[in-house]
Order: C-alpha cells, then structure tokens, then sequence
C-alpha cells in the first residue's frame, strides 16, 4: 500500500507566490506577491498543509543583494502572510550561481533533502509547485509530485513541452490551492496533465 504523503507543499518562490523579474528581485519593494498566492497559501494552511519555500536565489552569489535584503523580502512576505492567517514555516534558498557547482541549486535535489531532514519527512507523494523545468525536475528526484503553475516563467515553460511525466498545470497557485484542498488532500489522479 503506498503511503500517504505527509501534509506537506513545497514552493518556489519567484513567479510562484511573487512576481519574478529578469533584473531580479533586490529588495523588499520589488518583492510583490502575484495576486492570490498569499490567499492560496493561507488556504493550504487552513487545510492542514505545512508550507515550505525552496528558492534559488544566485543574486547573492553574484552580490546583486545582500542576505539582509533577501531576510527583509521574506520579513515582509511573513507579514503579509501572518495578516491572512497564514505562514511558510521555513524558507529555504540557494545563494549560489551556477558555476559554483553546489548540491542546493535546482535542478538539483539539495534544497528538497535538507527539508527533509529538517522536518524529518519522507518526500514521496508531496506537492512542488514551481514555474521553471528545474523546480519539477528538482522535485521529481526526490519523489516529489510536479505541478507547474503559468504564472511567471510558467506560460513559457510549458511552451517548451518536455515537463516531467504526470506533470499537473495550474494557472497559478492559487488554481493549485483550489485543485488540492478541493480534494481533500487525497491526491488523485490529474483531472489534466502535460508531459
Ligand atoms: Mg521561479
Ligand atoms: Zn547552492
């Protein structure tokens, strides 16, 4: 008998719950949520989901901000949150580029295994909802199951086709939200799929 995924969401961040940028978000004032993400995470939150961000965030790594500028975006995003009755328990990031070869950048699984050791779950079955070919990829290594949203990159990702098999598309998080507690949590199979 498979068992039942822990009542866990993992998220990416940028063009997940806030608007992304090609000049990266910088600062408090250009981290603005996509309209109904906070809602949508609320409303997880309310059905019993523990939400967790894992974001790649290389503009540390290539000094564009500072860790105290991305503590004051998640500082805001925790306040905004907490006004809806909702919280991300635990945001984790990536500060590296690419070329420093790390195990935390998605595509690969880094990020996902330190959540799971920090919570002491097993990643099978739960959700990761991401915009970009590297979260469901990222996702898939570890047993996740991918849902890409068309927020942000999202449009553009599917565009290109090749999502991992049993990939599930949703306008955004809050689509997402919607299909998942509208299901009680039970997971069933992909009303509509890609890949
Ligand atoms: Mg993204
Ligand atoms: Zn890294």
């Amino acid at each position: 008998m498979p068992q039942t995924p822990p009542k866990f969401v993992i998220l990416d961040r940028d063009g997940v719950v806030n608007l992304d940028s090609d000049q990266f978000i910088k600062t408090p004032d250009e981290w603005v949520p996509i309209d109904g993400s906070l809602e949508a995470i609320a409303a997880l939150n309310q059905a019993g989901y523990r939400v967790v961000l894992a974001s790649n965030q290389s503009g540390i790594g290539r000094g564009l901000f500072e860790m105290s500028a991305l503590n004051a975006m998640h500082e805001k995003m925790h306040t905004l949150l907490a006004r809806l009755g909702g919280r991300v328990d635990a945001v984790f990031f990536c500060p590296h580029t690419a070329a420093d070869g790390c195990d935390c950048r998605k595509p690969k699984p880094g990020m996902l295994e330190q959540i799971s050791e920090r919570f002491g779950i097993e990643l099978r079955g739960v959700p990761i909802v991401g915009d970009s070919l590297r979260d469901l990829e990222a996702g898939v290594a570890v047993g996740c199951a991918p849902h890409l949203v068309r927020s942000g990159k999202g449009q553009k990702t599917l565009d290109q086709g090749a999502l991992p098999p049993g990939t599930q598309v949703h306008d955004d998080l809050l689509a997402f939200a919607r299909w998942l507690t509208g299901n009680g949590g039970a997971q069933r199979p992909p009303t509509h799929s890609a890949g």
